[in-house]
């Protein structure tokens, strides 16, 4: 992986960039998309290559649990069995092993911290994480070696190490001791990768919660092994303001010449908030969701396709998106299919979803470029 930026804003940390990767180019700063299953939801893996998403995201835990990374490798890998040509991230795992443990932050400030595991996590140890698999109750260890191992077989251009996710409400001395094993986890991750790098790029994961001295301490300590890249991962605050203040303390501390990516945030206001720092990758699920919810994003804000004033409008979602969508079908249309419970209307408004986070991150990159950000 090669990493190139093309032009640094000299209004702000925004840089416009390029990743080269094995499966192709990623324009940054860009909106990586979320196929949990090797899959967006509603839309196929051609029809996302038409828009021309240029990286997606896929779940290794899931994976994992099913098919099975190994069915994947002997398919000849991810890209292969599901018929994508162009870049692929996976993760490690732990998010979603912790994440299914401990509820999402939102869930926590809820429970005021009192709920603690779903009962899925057996033992976390040195050696790594035991759970239950959720799909037929079978006990799972997961460690550095082993996730490193399943993002083998399925061989994306850009893996993540195995690390903790703490909750948020946490102990500062349980945190620091989580960050430190994290490192370790990443560390061992690292070299597990290295001893086979089939021209895989890994990215390090930062951690640290909102702590401002834990997070300079993960920048160090990561910042100085061979990873290609980072991502920012661990807690991020209980709202916008909170991982705004963190990420603005933070990104000046990470190697300029990589590339960083933002783990799991990409909801419109975020990446407005965050181009200026330097993020150059989001990845969210966002858009797809909203379309199953019948929202069709739009340059005036969302537009409810569901609601009873849009059964008669006879025009696109935008009159001057050119996605396949708005070039064949009516807002009416997709208000009828919406109503009639149709599936194809969670697909067509995924089309225009995607499509649109393509041509406004396009537009994010022109302006940096012309140091508008
Ligand atoms: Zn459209």
């Amino acid at each position: 992986m090669k990493f190139e930026i093309l032009h640094t804003s000299s209004k702000s940390r925004a840089r416009v960039g390029r990743i080269y990767t094995p499966h192709g180019v990623i324009d940054t700063p860009n909106f990586v998309a979320v196929g949990t299953n090797g899959t967006l939801k509603a839309i196929d893996n051609q029809t996302v290559h038409e828009i021309g998403l240029q990286l997606m995201f896929c779940n290794t835990y899931h994976l994992m649990l099913q098919p099975g990374t190994e069915t994947i490798r002997d398919a000849g890998g991810l890209h292969k069995f599901m018929n994508r040509t162009l870049p692929v991230i996976t993760d490690s795992g732990g998010f979603q092993v912790f994440s299914l443990a401990y509820g999402s932050v939102a869930n926590e400030l809820k429970s005021k911290g009192t709920k603690k595991t779903d009962g899925s996590v057996l033992k976390i140890s040195e050696e790594g994480v035991l759970f239950r698999s959720y799909r037929d109750g079978k006990k799972i260890l997961l460690t550095p070696e082993s996730s490193i191992e399943a993002q083998k077989n399925l061989g994306a251009d850009i893996i993540i190490p195995f690390d903790e996710l703490p909750p948020y409400h946490i102990e500062k001395e349980a945190l620091v001791q989580s960050l430190e094993r994290t490192h370790r986890w990443e560390k061992r991750s690292l070299e597990a990768h290295l001893k086979n790098p089939q021209d895989q790029a890994m990215y390090a994961v930062i951690h640290g919660g909102i702590d401002e001295g834990l997070r300079k301490i993960s920048c160090d300590f990561l910042g100085h092994l061979p990873f290609d890249g980072f991502a920012i991962g661990g807690s991020l605050g209980k709202n916008k303001p909170e991982m705004i203040g963190m990420l603005t303390d933070m990104m000046p501390l990470l190697p300029p010449e990589k590339p960083n990516h933002l783990l799991g945030i990409g909801d419109l206001e975020s990446i407005t908030a965050c181009i200026p720092l330097g993020i150059d990758t989001f990845d969210s699920s966002y858009p797809t969701r909203a379309a199953r919810h019948g929202m069709a994003l739009t340059k005036n804000g969302p537009l409810n396709l569901t609601q009873g004033q849009q059964a008669k409008r006879l025009e696109p979602i935008e009159r001057d998106c050119l996605c396949h969508t708005c070039r064949h079908f009516t807002v009416a249309y997709l208000n009828h299919l919406f109503k009639a419970r149709e599936m194809t209307a969670l697909t067509l408004t995924s089309i225009h979803n995607l499509h649109f986070m393509v041509e406004l991150m396009r537009d994010y990159r022109e302006r940096v470029a012309s140091d508008l950000i």
